[in-house]
């Protein structure tokens, strides 16, 4: 028995910022196209896509 989800348990999201392994526990629904925020250094990051359980993201530039 196989239950598809949209992402693994073993789905990893690497921060381009800080280079830290963002914490996907909150996001369960991740798909491409969602804003998740790296949970060590606080940046926003765009899901660009999900490839291989390799969470490609994008830094959200919040225009201050
Ligand atoms: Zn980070």
């Amino acid at each position: 028995m196989i239950q598809q989800n949209m992402k693994s348990e073993n789905t990893l999201c690497v921060c381009p910022e800080c280079k830290n392994t963002v914490d996907l526990s909150r996001y369960p629904n991740l798909a491409p196209g969602m804003v998740i925020e790296c949970n060590h250094c606080g940046m926003t990051l765009l899901v660009k896509e999900i490839v291989n359980d390799q969470v490609k993201t994008e830094i959200v530039d919040e225009g201050k």
